[in-house]
């Protein structure tokens, strides 16, 4: 009996609605911490794990050396790789594929590299539009990391001081 007298009375001062009413006010002069993107940006990890990259030297060699660890650590089965030896001996790949449509962005392949050479960069603002657009061939991953060697030096430089 006492839990329908509550409840009419809870109906007929709209109880509910000014519990809500009260929780929209508390915010209403709150500071606001909506990010309006694109034009504003939230701060960014320098671990950020978004598109790969294959990385250079500063003489221009690439720096895969065709080991083949990334491929065995990847959990998706995402990485394809094949390679050949150079007259000079050294090894290096001949196709060095990532499905983008597989990967996970674990970032265990980077984990696994000896010579740092495959990396997750911080671009996120890409799109496909077909299916051989996910395919990210050795080429397009060189060119990724050709554009944006500064900014991935910079993050590998600061995040390796906490590690
Ligand atoms: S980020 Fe993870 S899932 Fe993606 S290619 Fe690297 S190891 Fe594979
Ligand atoms: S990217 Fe690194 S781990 Fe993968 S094959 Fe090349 S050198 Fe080996």
């Amino acid at each position: 009996m006492s839990l329908n007298l509550s409840h009419y009375f809870k109906s007929f001062t709209f109880w509910e609605l000014l519990k809500g009413m009260r929780l929209t006010g508390r915010y209403l002069f709150a500071r606001k911490i909506t990010v309006q993107y694109p034009e504003e940006r939230a701060p960014m990890s320098p671990r950020f794990r978004g598109l790969h990259a294959q990385r250079r030297y500063a003489n221009g060699e690439e720096r895969c050396i065709g080991c083949k660890l990334c491929e065995a650590v990847c959990p998706a089965l995402a990485i394809t790789i094949e390679t050949h030896e150079r007259e000079d001996g050294t090894r290096r790949t001949t196709r060095y594929d990532i499905d983008l449509f597989k990967c996970i962005y674990c970032g265990f392949c980077e984990e696994a590299c000896p010579v740092d050479a495959i990396v997750e960069t911080r671009v996120y603002e890409y799109h496909f539009e077909n299916r051989e657009d996910a395919i990210m061939t050795k080429e397009k991953l060189l060119a990724v990391g050709d554009k944006y060697e500064a900014q991935i030096a910079a993050d590998r430089a600061a995040d390796a001081r906490y590690r």
